[in-house]
């Protein structure tokens, strides 16, 4: 008998990286030199997409001299615009609004003199994004662990955000610890209610699946979660980019398949890993 192969109900891109691919294939027809800062998600199928209409990929903003430069949906920090707009360039930005709420946050609550603390991962572009809108004075830590190491001064006000992508359960950690260490903190939950279903759903994938396959780019932070918090659960998870890394010997003597996609990843990769799969 075949096995049952179940698809995630939350796989694949989600409404912010929608959002920036529609209005960078949208907004960029029009112009004749395009540049995106950096990758516009971390899939490199999407971005070979991006390639062969014509948009380039650039990686600092003293690469161009003109043209349209597009901002990628994990943000940038506020020079990158005042950088922009001084050198006349038209800006397209599809930062996505639920990182543009962590920004905001920052900005605002640094302004009223809280140290920000944000849960993240410090090489992130979104997290970089968010500790230069806190004026560059956030504290950025990676896991509870980290947040236990901070130095607290209880007469200080203080104010968590959390990258849009990470862990529910390490940032309920970090907000029981933080509340019994402090007088005058809030928090704000910035992880998306995208990456919350999915890793909800991928927990339950986990334990009711023999065999699970989270597709994503390797330098996606949400899909690599999926895959971290899968194969806690499961010891049969794997990550793959798209269907040439799937390996025949992982689908032997087994019943049932989860597979699950992080936001960046587009639907036509999903189709090929599922069909290739079922083959
Ligand atoms: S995962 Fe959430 S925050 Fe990140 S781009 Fe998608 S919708 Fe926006």
């Amino acid at each position: 008998m075949k096995p049952k192969i179940t698809l995630g109900k939350h796989s694949g891109f989600c409404f912010g990286v929608k959002r920036a691919y529609d209005l960078t294939c949208v907004n960029s027809k029009d112009c004749d030199d395009v540049y995106i800062l950096g990758k516009l998600v971390h899939n490199n199928d999407v971005c070979e997409d991006l390639y062969k209409r014509g948009i380039k990929e650039i990686k600092a903003l003293s690469d161009i001299k003109e043209g349209t430069v597009i901002f990628t949906a994990h943000g940038v920090g506020p020079g990158f615009y005042e950088k922009a707009s001084a050198k006349g360039l038209k800006i397209i930005d599809t930062t996505c609004p639920k990182v543009m709420k962590a920004q905001r946050i920052a900005k605002n609550f640094a302004g009223k003199k809280y140290q920000v603390i944000v849960f993240g991962d410090k090489d992130h572009k979104e997290v970089k994004s968010i500790f230069e809108w806190s004026g560059k004075k956030a504290k950025i830590v990676g896991s509870p662990t980290e947040a236990k190491r901070l130095k607290l001064d209880k007469a200080k006000k203080y104010c968590l955000v959390a990258q849009t992508t990470q862990n529910v359960e390490e940032f309920k950690k970090i907000i029981a610890f933080l509340r019994s260490n402090l007088k005058n903190f809030v928090f704000f939950n910035t992880i998306c209610e995208s990456t919350d279903d999915r890793q909800k759903e991928i927990r339950n994938l986990a334990k009711t699946n023999d065999v699970v396959v989270v597709i994503g780019g390797k330098d996606s932070a949400n899909s690599k979660m999926l895959h971290k918090i899968s194969k806690s659960i499961n010891k049969k998870s794997y990550f793959v980019e798209n269907s040439k890394q799937l390996k025949k010997n992982w689908f032997s003597d087994i019943k049932k398949i989860a597979v699950s996609a992080g936001a960046s990843t587009p639907e036509w990769i999903i189709e090929e890993v599922i069909n290739k799969i079922q083959k």
